[in-house]
């Protein structure tokens, strides 16, 4: 039988989207969070709605990266060298998924998604979202050589060829200080790429929030879920404080933090928290389109008034306060790119955890039992894909049936 109600445990854009797509086929949600409304990684990130770029995380490049990058603070992916077995098992993980073979199958997997993800955002600004999400500007990927450009072009092609429509220039660093007079002189090669689109993550996912509100949904913040029970014919969620809520289904879409509310479901999957850290600065100075020095991981998005320049990649605990060597770190790699931009004028510095999965493929679908139910593991791409996530899970929900997107992503393989 479809079920008449759900909580959704998470107010990010995986629980939102989640619980505003079971709105639309009738189901009552409350959702509940520990914090309040994009209290985890939802608020701070960069915001692209990018298919072309969403793409596996474990690729065979990252292991090139090597072991002496990833222990220095200030490189763009980084591990703390501290004895943590969860994180050296993730690792291990995430290792082997680094191979030709393996980002082909994963990728095959996005780009099943990546065709419907935008829709999912036309599909919520016709259902009343009022936070837009703007197609603007091509974006700019900038890098300081023709070499270096290289492998992300031969990305893009793999992309095309796992079905993707990818539409890009090249251009020269002449032709990229044309469109963006921001960039130095460093920056000697770029790809302009159409069809992407970018949104004020914060904002939107506070949109969305309103727009479960006034369809009737409730949503309650300070209540830390510490249990999720089966009773057989319904759940019981229970909060920390002795909070207790009942509905027919239970969606968990707790980010960076799902495991331990998941395991009891038999979900084994390792998400592991890949922070990443952002700050807002002036306009003056920084691109007026989205761009992404990609060498040195660094993203610029125009937001309102000012740009949030965001990076990093730390494998810690998704509850550490921000590390500012680590906002120091994403500063000094863009610096140099932007000669025009005052990086003592930062505001809003912010840290967020990715949830990140070995096979960098999300978690969405039924667990053991056929009242509980995940969003999330999204990793670098939770905005993109969430919209569309949420509407799958839905519709996996409420016919019982799962959507042939969702396969691969089936949180108990
Ligand atoms: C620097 C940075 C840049 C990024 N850029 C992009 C980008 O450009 N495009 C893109 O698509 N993605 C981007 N991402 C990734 C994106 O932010 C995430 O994938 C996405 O926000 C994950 O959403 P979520 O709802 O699954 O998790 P979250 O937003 O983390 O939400 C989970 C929620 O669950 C709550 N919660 C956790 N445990 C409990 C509990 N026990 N009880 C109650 N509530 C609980 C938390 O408080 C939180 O609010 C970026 C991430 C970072 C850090």
């Amino acid at each position: 039988m479809s079920p008449r109600s759900a909580v959704v445990v998470g107010a990010g854009m995986a629980g939102l989207a989640g619980a505003w797509f079971l709105q639309e086929a009738g189901v009552e949600v409350t959702v509940v969070d520990r914090r309040c409304v994009a209290g985890g990684a939802s608020w701070g990130n960069a915001g692209w709605l990018a298919p072309a770029l969403t793409v596996p995380l474990p690729e065979p490049g990252a292991l090139r990266l090597g072991l002496r990058t990833l222990l220095s603070p200030s490189s763009p992916v980084y591990i703390p060298p501290r004895a943590d077995l969860r994180l050296a098992r993730f690792l291990v993980s995430f290792g082997r998924n680094c191979t030709s073979r393996r980002w082909r199958v994963s990728m095959s997997a996005l780009a099943a998604l990546n065709r419907g993800s935008l829709a999912a955002y036309d599909e919520l600004a016709e259902g009343g979202v009022e936070e837009p999400a703007r197609a603007g500007e091509p974006c700019l990927v900038a890098f300081t050589s023709q070499a270096s450009r290289e492998p992300f072009v031969e990305e893009l092609e793999a992309v095309r060829a796992a079905g993707q429509q990818v539409d890009y220039d090249l251009l020269t660093g002449a032709e990229a200080r044309a469109d963006e007079p921001a960039l130095s002189e460093r920056i000697d090669a770029a790809v302009r790429l159409r069809g992407q689109r970018h949104l004020n993550p914060g904002a939107y996912v506070g949109a969305l929030a309103d727009a479960v509100r006034h369809r009737g949904g409730k949503l309650l913040g300070g209540v830390a879920v510490n249990r999720v029970r089966d009773l057989g014919s319904e759940v019981a969620v229970l909060g920390a404080e002795g909070t207790e809520l009942r509905a027919d289904v239970a969606v968990l879409a707790a980010g960076a933090w799902l495991n331990p509310l998941a395991a009891p479901f038999g979900v084994r999957v390792p998400v592991q928290s890949g922070r990443g850290y952002s700050f807002t600065m002036p306009a003056e100075g920084l691109p007026s389109r989205p761009t992404y020095f990609a060498g040195q991981r660094v993203v610029c998005t125009p937001l309102g008034d000012g740009v949030r320049v965001a990076g990093m990649m730390e494998f810690t605990g998704p509850d550490r306060p921000v590390d500012p060597r680590r906002v120091q770190a994403v500063a000094d790699a863009a610096r140099p790119l932007l000669p025009g931009a005052d990086f003592s004028r930062r505001t809003e510095e912010w840290a967020g955890p990715r949830p990140c999965t070995a096979d960098g493929l999300p978690l969405v679908g039924p667990t053991r039992s056929p009242r509980v139910h995940v969003c999330g593991g999204h990793g670098m791409w939770g905005i993109a894909l969430g919209p569309l996530s949420g509407r799958l899970l839905a519709e996996s929900i409420v016919t019982g049936r799962l959507p042939a997107e969702l396969g691969p992503l089936h949180p108990l393989r």
